[in-house]
């Protein structure tokens, strides 16, 4: 059975929580990524939350 964990990327800018999925259980680096946040309404980076 494989483990799987839901990772939240979360707004540097306003916090939101806009992005959500699942990925395998090795944590090899901190993810971040340039997301599109509604709430900023233009693109700003995302980094990874519990
Ligand atoms: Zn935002």
């Amino acid at each position: 059975m494989a483990e799987r964990v839901i990772v939240t990327l979360a707004c540097s800018e306003c916090k939101r929580r806009n992005y959500h999925f699942a990925r395998g259980k090795k944590k090899e680096f901190k993810l971040e990524l340039k997301k599109f946040c509604r709430a900023c309404g233009h693109q700003t980076l995302h980094r990874e939350t519990k």
